[in-house]
């Protein structure tokens, strides 16, 4: 790395504290240091990001998609309303056996309306349709938030509150087999408890009797794109897809 000119300074701490708020959001805790010119060292990360501890409150009303969009309605419930430009409530077929649960939209979403369409949705639908080799409308996507977060920041723990009972809305209308949850909002919020996804991924959850597979959110992967990364989700999205084959059988 070269020694950053003096008044490079604050761009270069910004650039930094914002890799090291990132890794604390998908759970990292110490990332390990070496470079030609200074002594390996390690930097402990801790969390730093927002709880999303408290599990959300239960879907009461009639459990359809139409019945849950319907309740959302043009929804002012919480401050995301105030910069969205639509909703992106969900995408894909409603009885899909698989279902994803990400974050929140980002910009392409906001501007469309369908969930996973920016550059993360596109690796998520390449690993969908090129790597399970299932179309992405065989399955339902979504995420804890229907609106986009100012700035593409994590949702706030009051957001993925409100917003997560129709999350638990609409999974109980699809009623698929298998969840996989995209990284450590969504991991936290449906666990109810806040995780440290690059530990907990890869292992068997449970939300409210549907198994549940934590993986690392395909936003992390692109921006770590390392072949271990890669291979985590790949190895979790196919255990997440043998579980509802046998679950069929
Ligand atoms: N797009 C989404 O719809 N959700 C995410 O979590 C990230 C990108």
């Amino acid at each position: 790395m070269h020694a950053a000119r003096q008044d490079d300074w604050p761009a270069w701490l910004a650039s930094a504290r914002a890799w090291l708020v990132e890794l604390a959001e998908e759970g990292v805790e110490r990332v390990e240091i070496a470079s030609e010119s200074t002594a390996p060292a390690a930097i402990e990360i801790g969390s730093a990001a927002p709880s999303l501890f408290e599990p959300a409150p239960a879907w009461s009303g009639e459990a359809t998609l139409e019945s849950v969009r319907a309740e959302l309605g043009d929804c002012k419930r919480c401050r995301l309303c105030e910069e969205r430009t639509q909703i992106v409530f969900g995408d894909g077929n409603p009885r899909a056996e698989l279902m994803f649960v990400g974050e929140g939209p980002g910009a392409e979403e906001d501007r469309t309306g369908l969930p996973f369409v920016g550059r993360a949705g596109e690796l998520l639908t390449a690993m969908i349709e090129k790597g399970l080799g299932i179309p992405r409308r065989d399955v339902y996507i979504c995420n804890i938030v229907k609106c986009r977060p100012p700035g593409n920041r994590t949702p706030l723990a009051d957001e993925a509150r409100t917003c997560g009972v129709f999350l638990d809305g609409q999974i109980a209308a699809v009623r698929p087999k298998v969840i996989v949850a995209l990284g450590k909002p969504a991991t936290s919020l449906l666990l109810g408890r806040d995780v440290a996804i690059t530990r907990m991924r890869g292992t068997w959850q449970d939300y409210k009797g549907i198994p549940l597979m934590p993986t690392l959110h395909p936003a992390f992967v692109l921006r770590q794109y390392t072949e271990e990364n890669r291979r985590a989700v790949w190895s979790d999205l196919r255990a997440a897809l043998a579980r509802v084959r046998e679950s069929a059988s």
